[in-house]
């Protein structure tokens, strides 16, 4: 094999590679410019030797493949990719391109929008469909997760017969914010910009998550049409306006192609201050006949072309570094610098993402450093430029917010405070707490956790047995009932099973059923507290790195204070697992309905605390049948026993 081929074959293989993590995972690890440079290489190579073409090349393919997720449409007319360009010189030669098929063509620029590509279908002004772009030929019917985009018309303004169109769903900055912080929040993997976020949320298989995730779209392109007709694309999107859709915004319509370059470059300026993320800008033949006659290549058509921004760079000086501490306890650091203009924004912060980042780069305070802004939102120091200073950047041994200790595990980039009061991990940490494998307390939700935290009602875990229903329900949005809900369930909480309050707790690498593996052996948090290593290794299931979790989680001084509050507010700290009364001892219950108060889980957990046994069938065995609303067959099954059959005010009256 020739170098050049084999060239060719590594670039085809780390391309297809990219192309998978991009359109099929939503988590791209290279920047954009950096494949599209990759992508360029391999076309010059592939036309420089024609005979290694391939026609599985990626350069002749668009987009990624559809999985089983979505129903599967064939697009009558194609969806398109564009041809690209980076400089100047590229948009004169397109331009030459297209004089020599056709007389003085005007063109349409827009902004690029970066999102993803949608199909939309009307049939008689109605929506009826919708799809991605998947390979061009055939995408995936997203219809549903399409209809929750508030900017999607269901109803268009006019009644034509059929219309299909297509637009860029995209995902505004702001939404973009809130999703991340959401995500982090839960402790999920965040996306990476707002393409992929966008990507991630409209194929996602329940639409009420697409729903929350604040889509919206732009519409840019009639793909086909009966009961109207445009010689040129300015009409038809000036119709599409009319119909009600969003269309692509400020896009003009220019005589010469000095004109279009000049309107790119204004777009460019813009970028850093619009709502929205923009890769580029394109440039469109405006006339219908004149795309005729330009035609179209397998992948693009001729009569366009997509100007991209090359990410900018900047040098400066690095004057500090700033350790923040997320609410995943992850300690971040961030170079403050001296500001510079980049990409239409004044740069003076970027990021340097973890400490073998800063090693690699060997970058600390007072170097001159270059800055980059590419497609994301987020500035990153690339490269040092003149050291000013000895090695790199070290990060504090201590977290920055609460002073304790911080930890690197094996194997982890991340270096992380694990103190479960550190006020930086607060907000995370409640969320945890009162879920519904941990404390399970209803009502109290993460944005209502917010709130309270906000207005400083809650500082600390504790806080929340601390909760006052008259001061709640004078906040906006609350009612005397749903203050009251509120203090109820946290009540209620106070007695649950050790396990839970274990779980609540967030001890690193214990899960839910580990933490009830913990209550159900050691019975009491006082044993759990003191064990050492070797007596939890005793517990079946349980490895070295759970068992030191939980010995260093309460070592710390902040964990047992914590503990020692919650016992004083009346939290139980003891296994329920744990019979003492035996009231129900050589009984069997079975359940059957909806009780008004309990559900059924509920009240099995009650009987088997009492010694008692549940069962599913009725049969000559059973003791009682606690029958709620609704009940059918066990009923008849008991009465025909001659069971007796208790409702959930006898039930009550039992377990008192
Ligand atoms: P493209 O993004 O370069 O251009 C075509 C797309 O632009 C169309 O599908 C259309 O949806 C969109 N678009 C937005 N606004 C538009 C407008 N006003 N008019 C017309 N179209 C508009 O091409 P592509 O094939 O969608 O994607 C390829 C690009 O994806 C690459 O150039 C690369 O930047 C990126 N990519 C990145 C990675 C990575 O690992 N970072 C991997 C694969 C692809």
């Amino acid at each position: 094999m020739t170098d050049t081929e084999k060239k060719i074959l590594d670039l085809r293989a780390t391309l297809k590679y990219h192309s998978d993590r991009y359109y099929n995972d939503d988590a791209p690890e290279i920047e954009d410019y950096e494949y599209d440079m990759m992508m360029r290489e391999l076309k010059a190579l592939e036309k420089a030797h024609p005979e290694y073409d391939s026609p599985d090349s990626p350069t002749k393919r668009v987009g990624g493949k559809a999985d089983n997720t979505f129903a599967s449409v064939a697009h009558t007319v194609r969806m398109e990719s564009l041809q690209d360009a980076f400089s100047e010189q590229e948009i004169y030669d397109f331009d030459k391109r297209v004089r020599d098929a056709v007389n003085a063509p005007h063109y349409v620029v827009e902004p690029k929008i970066d999102g993803l590509s949608v199909s939309l279908e009307y049939v008689n002004g109605v929506f009826s469909r919708g799809s991605t772009r998947g390979d061009g030929d055939t995408g995936e019917d997203v219809s549903g997760n399409l209809r929750v985009i508030r900017n999607i018309p269901l109803k268009l303004n006019k009644n034509i017969p059929f219309i299909e169109v297509r637009g860029e769903v995209y995902m505004p900055k702001k939404s973009f914010d809130r999703v991340v912080d959401r995500q982090l929040i839960a402790g999920e993997k965040p996306f990476k910009n707002p393409r992929n976020a966008a990507a991630g949320s409209l194929r996602q298989k329940d639409s009420e998550v697409t729903a929350t995730r604040g889509l919206d779209i732009f519409v840019f392109n009639v793909q086909q049409v009966e009961g109207a007709e445009f010689t040129s694309h300015k009409q038809s999107l000036d119709f599409l306006k009319e119909l009600g859709f969003n269309t692509i915004p400020f896009y003009k319509r220019v005589d010469s192609i000095d004109e279009a370059f000049a309107e790119v470059e204004h777009i460019g300026e813009q970028r850093g201050n619009l709502e929205f993320d923009i890769d580029g800008a394109v440039i469109k033949v405006d006339d219908f006949d004149d795309r005729e006659l330009l035609g179209s290549t397998s992948k693009f058509p001729k009569w366009a072309v997509a100007f991209k921004y090359p990410p900018e760079e900047k040098q400066t000086k690095l004057i500090d570094i700033e350790i923040a501490v997320g609410r995943t306890g992850v300690l971040t650091p961030t170079a403050v610098l001296e500001p510079v203009h980049l990409a239409g924004t004044t740069v003076s912060r970027a990021t340097l993402h973890n400490q073998d980042f800063i090693n690699e780069k060997n970058v600390n305070i007072g170097d001159i450093v270059t800055v980059r802004k590419a497609g994301d939102i987020i500035p990153e120091v690339r490269c040092v430029n003149e050291k000013h200073s000895d090695g790199s950047f070290i990060y504090p041994t201590v977290c920055p917010s609460c002073g304790e200790e911080v930890v690197r595990e094996e194997g982890e980039a991340a270096i992380r405070c694990v103190n479960p009061e550190c006020p930086a991990q607060l907000l995370r940490n409640l969320i945890h707490f009162c879920s519904r494998d941990a404390m399970d307390i209803e009502g109290l939700g993460p944005s209502i956790i917010e709130t309270f935290v906000n207005e400083g009602m809650i500082s600390k875990i504790t806080d929340i047995y601390r909760l006052d229903e008259a001061e709640i329900a004078t906040l906006e949005g609350f009612k005397e009932t749903s203050a009251n809900n509120i203090v109820t369930s946290v009540e209620k909480s106070k007695a649950n099973d050790l396990g839970k309050l274990l779980f609540a707790l967030g001890i690193r690498h214990i899960g839910a059923k580990a933490a009830k593996l913990l209550s159900d052996e050691l019975k009491d948090i006082d044993a759990v507290m003191n064990a050492t290593a070797e007596d939890i290794l005793q517990i079946d299931g349980f490895g070295t790195i759970m068992a030191d979790s939980v010995v260093d989680f309460f070592k710390k001084q902040g964990s047992r204070e914590l503990v020692s509050e919650l016992k004083e507010l009346g939290v139980n700290t003891k296994s329920l697992n744990v019979i003492t009364d035996t009231r129900f001892e050589g009984m069997t219950f079975v359940l059957t309905g909806t009780l008004p108060n309990y559900k059924r889980s509920e009240a099995s957990k009650i009987i088997e605390g009492f010694g008692g046994k549940t069962s599913s069938s009725v049969s000559k065995k059973t003791t009682y049948v606690l029958s709620g609303e609704s009940s059918g067959s066990k009923l008849d099954k008991a009465n025909a026993l001659g069971i007796p059959v208790i409702g959930e005010a006898e039930f009550e009256e039992m377990i008192k």
